[in-house]
């Protein structure tokens, strides 16, 4: 029987289990330990910048904890890429804050700059300045940086990168998560790298550091009983987490070109069909993890939508999905306020996530190409009538 096609499912490296023994042997099965410093240290090491990581539970703890360090409260409003997933502006509600959206440019389908700009004079003309601005780089495509921090810098509001999907990319050779005050990193099963379940705060100061670690092990004052100043959390990684990561560190690079490897696939295959296009890189300012591949059907030239495929690929066990739903269009989020136009909802309109894995097998991607040929090659439907 053939085996399921997942769009993207964990993919290990072998001494994650290492790690974990070694864990188990020396009784550190806690939310500290070995395993938490030596992950936090091979991230650092990785993002090749002057930076310090704490490892948290998730990553939509991680974005929690960068927003209360922004300072965001009850009433302030804070700036968010509406296409994402929503994890990225569910903590601006935990901390009563409102989300104000901004719509994609075409180029890399994040943030655009010039609603951002709009969107920022706007709010400031209403008599309310944002208190910080989330970016995404989408699906491992970093964002415009340049544009953006530019514009973070002028009306100096901080920046907090959502780089939950972009781990391994970089923008003009530097790592994504590493530009903005803070960057959110996440280790959930089905991203680049896995610990079944995590993330992690990247920092640029020890200060930074040491004040997440405190918030994230319940706030306690320096008292030898437990003494509080401050409203705390339970969101430290657990040090058995953190083995899978030390494992997964190991072979990240390889992740990041088998993932790669995935887009070439698809860029040989699409060459064939017209109307289909692969999301890449707009240049070579842009290098991107490829975390997902993802098209685009011009429905005029195909005659066929996203769904024709996604049911095709269905029917032969293969997993893709409709690209995220951007958030101004959610009902939980529709009174929120929005800048931009149709970019973002036209490519929900019109694109699918396709089976990503950097485990695909040649077998997996045969059965892949054979969906597509068949659905797009065939292009006009015969009409028994005519
Ligand atoms: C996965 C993801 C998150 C959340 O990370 P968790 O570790 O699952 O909490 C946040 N933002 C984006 C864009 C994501 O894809």
């Amino acid at each position: 029987m053939k085996s399921k096609v997942w769009l993207s499912s964990p993919h290990l490296g072998g001494s994650e289990l290492k790690y974990i023994k070694e864990a188990f042997d020396a009784n550190w099965v806690a939310p500290l330990g070995p395993n938490v410093d030596g992950f936090e240290r091979d991230l650092e090491k990785f993002l090749n910048e002057d930076v310090k990581v704490a490892a948290l539970s998730a990553g939509t703890a991680a974005l929690h904890l960068a927003l209360i360090e922004c300072n965001v409260g009850h009433g302030d409003e804070v700036i968010c890429q509406s296409m994402t997933f929503s994890a990225s502006a569910n903590p601006i509600v935990y901390l009563g804050a409102v989300p104000v959206f901004i719509d994609s440019e075409k180029d890399t389908w994040n943030m655009c700059p010039e609603a951002l700009q709009e969107a920022i004079e706007d709010r400031i003309s209403k008599g309310k300045k944002p208190k910080a601005i989330i970016v995404v780089h989408l699906y491992g495509m970093p964002a415009k940086m340049d544009e953006i921090l530019s514009i973070a810098a002028k009306y100096d509001i901080p920046l907090i990168e959502d780089a939950a999907e972009s781990l391994g990319s970089t923008y003009k050779g530097k790592a994504c998560g590493t530009f903005g005050r803070f960057g959110i990193l996440s280790f959930n099963g089905n991203k680049i790298i896995t610990t079944s379940g995590g993330g992690a705060l990247v920092c640029h100061s020890q200060a930074d550091k040491d004040k997440t670690v405190f918030l994230s092990t319940q706030a306690r004052d320096k008292a030898p009983h437990y003494q509080h100043s401050e409203i705390g959390y339970n969101y430290r990684m657990s040090n058995i987490s953190a083995g899978i990561g030390r494992g997964q560190m190991e072979v990240l690079h390889e992740r990041v070109e088998g993932r790669r490897g995935v887009h070439s696939f698809y860029a040989e295959l699409c060459k064939n069909f017209e109307g289909v296009e692969l999301f890449s890189e707009p240049n070579s300012d842009f290098y991107s993890n490829h975390w997902l591949s993802v098209i685009t059907i011009d429905e005029t030239k195909t005659s066929k939508n996203y769904e024709d495929l996604r049911l095709a690929f269905l029917k032969d066990d293969i997993e893709s999905r409709p690209i995220w739903k951007p958030m101004h269009l959610q009902p939980i989020f529709k009174d929120a306020p929005y800048y931009g136009g149709k970019v973002a909802e036209e490519l929900f309109g019109n694109s699918l996530c396709l089976p990503s894995g950097s485990n695909l097998s040649d077998e997996d991607k045969e059965r892949i190409a054979k969906v597509m040929i068949d659905v797009f090659s065939n292009k006009k439907e015969y009409s028994v009538l005519s």
